[in-house]
């Protein structure tokens, strides 16, 4: 029966039961993590063979016989360009191969635009009275963080089945010359795993913002990280850029951390060439390069990309039964009740569960009191603000099985535990 179809005698009922068991749970003592899209230790292993690929003795020169013990090569050695411009889509003279993470990349290149400006810019986002950037709700929230920190104000924007609200975005980015970009993860979306629909990446690369230096940053972090034999597509930005002209517009970020080490990969990011003319210039500043015996390391593992989507199976064989222990949980224990919504990702790291207005703060604070640290309500949000206090990211991917299956039990009891209680209090 459906809660809300539940008379108050019956929902009190319905409380108390769910009440004690969450009592039982407390008990347990219970002391798990479901809070952070991290790989689990299982996962990490598969990639130690990569260990094994130099030794004293290996050739330690590119193809274009460049030493990569030594500096040069400020955007990367030539095969990891190969290799990765593929994996997001780009030609080998539209990428450049940075340091251990994207998010580094994507700050670093907000904050060189609020320092310098960038192609067609007419001063420093910096100088500008004011600078917003438009946050596909709910998303991922250091891509919040970034832009919070370096005061760039953030406007929400609803998530739609076929990506951000292309009907909002077209119309807040035509007005108003000082929202200067839009965060982005296109596939398999941070928490939903929503893909954009091909209609939504024709909107973006055809938007005409008022803003000459608009800049869509493109996270393609999961655009490999597929859960199953019928993977999500995603048309091709640069492509549909290039028949607009657009493509100084986008910025197209990747990185292996969930490929292969998290925080110890490699990350890149795909640009037009003029762009990435722009930023070698500055960062040429910052760095004499980044670390390309580990792109050496890398390119010589993979080898191409073959060697990576086989690589990237067995990855989905450890995590997809992780997704399935959450959804089959939520099917049984929550779907007949009406009180939750969620979506079934075909990649990606996450679920995300939408509870009845007004619970999920209570959900997460009911976990937490009972041992299961969950990701904080409002966190999928800028500044942590849920307006409806009702979405909940579940990080199916870092705890064990058997874990998981405790810490997806006492979530469904404090599911119904707080729907129940917002029902009876009306
Ligand atoms: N982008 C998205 C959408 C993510 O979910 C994450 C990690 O959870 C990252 C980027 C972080 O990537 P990196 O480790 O390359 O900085």
């Amino acid at each position: 029966m459906r809660l809300n179809e539940m008379s108050k005698t019956e929902l009190e009922k319905f409380r108390n039961q769910a009440l004690s068991k969450y009592e039982e749970f407390k008990s347990k003592n219970l002391k798990l993590d479901m809070s952070r899209g991290k790989p689990g230790a299982d996962q990490l292993t598969l990639s130690m063979p990569m260990m094994n690929v130099l030794d004293e003795n290996s050739d330690m020169n590119t193809e274009n016989g460049l030493d990569v013990r030594n500096y040069g090569l400020l955007d990367g050695i030539p095969e990891a360009k190969k290799l990765f411009s593929q994996m997001i889509e780009v030609s080998e003279d539209e990428i450049f191969i940075g340091g251990n993470s994207s998010l580094n990349l994507m700050y670093d290149t907000v904050a060189r635009a609020m320092l310098y400006g960038t192609v067609g810019s007419e001063k420093p986002w910096a100088k500008e009275e004011k600078v917003k950037f438009l946050a596909p709700v709910p998303g991922y929230d250091r891509h919040f963080g970034v832009t919070e920190s370096l005061g760039i104000e953030l406007i929400n924007v609803p998530m739609t089945e076929n990506g951000p609200d292309m009907d909002i975005v077209e119309k807040l980015v035509s007005e108003d010359a000082s929202i200067k970009g839009i965060w982005c993860v296109p596939m398999y979306s941070n928490p939903e795993g929503i893909t954009y629909s091909d209609e939504t990446v024709r909107r973006f690369a055809a938007l005409k913002p008022k803003a000459p230096d608009f800049r869509i940053f493109w996270d393609n972090a999961y655009c490999i990280h597929h859960l199953n034999d019928t993977p999500d597509k995603l048309l091709n930005i640069m492509n549909e850029c290039k028949k607009n002209g657009t493509e100084n517009m986008v910025y197209i970020f990747g990185s292996t951390s969930k490929v292969t080490f998290a925080g110890a990969g490699i990350a890149f990011m795909g640009q037009s060439k003029e762009n990435l003319a722009h930023m070698k210039k500055i960062v040429g500043m910052q760095t004499i390069g980044f670390d390309k015996i580990n792109q050496h390391r890398h390119v010589k593992y993979f080898k191409d990309m073959n060697g990576i989507n086989e690589h990237m199976k067995k990855h989905a064989k450890i995590i997809a039964p992780k997704f399935s222990v959450v959804l089959e949980m939520l099917e049984k224990e929550i779907a007949p009740l009406g009180i939750l919504e969620w979506k079934k990702p075909n990649g990606g790291y996450f679920i995300s569960v939408d509870t009845l207005d007004g619970c999920a703060k209570k959900v997460v604070q009911l976990c937490k009191e009972a041992g299961v640290v969950l990701t904080g309500a409002g966190a999928t949000f800028p500044y942590g603000i849920d307006p409806r206090d009702r979405n909940i990211r579940i990080a199916p991917t870092y705890p064990p099985v058997h874990e998981l299956e405790l810490a997806m039990e006492l979530f469904c009891i404090c599911v119904k535990l707080a729907s129940a209680e917002k029902l009876i209090l009306g």
